[in-house]
């Protein structure tokens, strides 16, 4: 069923997210001859919109106004509400990002419709638009349909797969109406210190827990997963090891933290709180090494180890740097 999709984008130095892409892939595979839209907002908007063409876009509605450089819903809110009314979507896609998770609620609220948070599929069901979203801490999947138009939907990374790129496509350009007042100030920006592979980004997430004992099982942590490759894995915590300032919270994995869906998830004396797992139960594969056969990881794991990781974690290492 032919349907007009509305992507909400996101960009960074004048190149459209990685999120982004994979969202107008959902959009095509979704409108099935509808047209698909995408917004941009802030300093250079109209030049990252040509790079939205060749992922999928027909139409980019854009606003290079500097005030959206800083996100503000208020703001979005309005400049997106007019995209919707110039494009008629029947669905709109969100990132579940930062922004997209405050975005959402508001605009489904302000078009009198419902808005599904965090689906991993979103799919066309009998003509009908399907969307399904872990519940339960990621210990579920919950399907759901829309009963009203449009159906807003925040979608999580890497859940979607762009499209193979169009390198001839062309679009339309839109310039949006100029920026509104914001009723929030944003008094001070903390750039979190970020060097080498993010988790969110890593194919392998090695997470250390309150298990470790001190900070200094951190360094273990971080020997495993240099061993594995410093352009493929990544260290993540728990909630508990960086609230004890074991590790920097921008590392944290779980409900309070970041959501990472790695290829390989390695969960080092983390006893599989439902609030964790809810960060990584979308990895594809789970391997837990903790000194407790009854701790609730395993549940979760396809691989476990049982022991101590202190005596485990050594010899895995030596295994990968000889293995390569
Ligand atoms: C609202 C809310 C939000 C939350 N958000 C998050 C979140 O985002 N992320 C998060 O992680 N938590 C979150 N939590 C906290 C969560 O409930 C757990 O308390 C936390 O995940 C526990 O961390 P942990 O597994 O490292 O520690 P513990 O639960 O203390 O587990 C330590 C594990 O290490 C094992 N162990 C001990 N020594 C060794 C050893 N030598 N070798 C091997 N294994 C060993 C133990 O058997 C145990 O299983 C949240 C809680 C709440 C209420």
């Amino acid at each position: 069923m032919a349907r007009n999709v509305l992507v909400v984008g996101e960009f960074s130095e004048g190149e459209p997210s990685t999120t982004t892409h994979e969202l107008l892939g959902a959009a095509s595979r979704l409108s099935d001859g509808g047209a698909v839209g995408v917004t941009l907002l802030g300093s250079g908007a109209s030049g990252a919109a040509a790079a939205t063409f060749p992922a999928g876009a027909g139409k980019a509605f854009t606003n290079d106004d500097a005030e959206y450089d800083v996100f503000r819903s208020d703001q979005w809110l309005i400049a997106v509400l007019a995209a919707v009314e110039q494009s008629s979507p029947d669905v709109i896609l969100i990132a579940q990002s930062t922004a997209g998770r405050e975005l959402a609620p508001r605009l489904a609220f302000r078009l009198d419709t419902a808005a599904a948070m965090d689906c991993t599929m979103v799919q066309d069901e009998g003509g009908a638009l399907q969307v399904t979203r872990p519940a339960y801490g990621g210990n579920a999947l919950a399907t759901y349909s829309f009963a009203s138009s449009p159906a807003v939907a925040t979608v999580r990374a890497k859940s979607q797969d762009p499209i193979a790129p169009n390198a001839g496509a062309t679009g339309e350009s839109v310039a949006l109406p100029g920026v509104g007042e914001s009723r929030t100030t944003v008094i001070g920006r903390e750039k979190v210190e970020a060097e080498g592979l993010q988790i969110q980004d890593a194919a392998v997430v090695v997470s250390g827990g309150r298990g470790l004992g001190s900070p200094e099982g951190f360094e273990l942590v971080e020997a495993l997963a240099a061993a594995i490759g410093k352009d493929k894995a990544a260290v993540g915590a728990s909630r508990a090891a960086c609230d004890l300032g074991w590790y920097p919270p921008s590392q944290q994995v779980g409900l309070t933290g970041k959501v990472v869906t790695p290829d390989l998830y390695i969960a080092v004396a983390i006893s599989g709180a439902s609030q964790h797992m809810a960060g990584c139960s979308g990895s594809k594969t789970i391997i837990a090494i903790n000194k407790d056969s009854e701790a609730n990881i395993f549940k979760s794991a396809r691989f476990g180890i049982v022991g101590d990781y202190k005596q485990v974690l050594p010899p895995l290492i030596e295994a990968i740097k000889a293995a390569k």
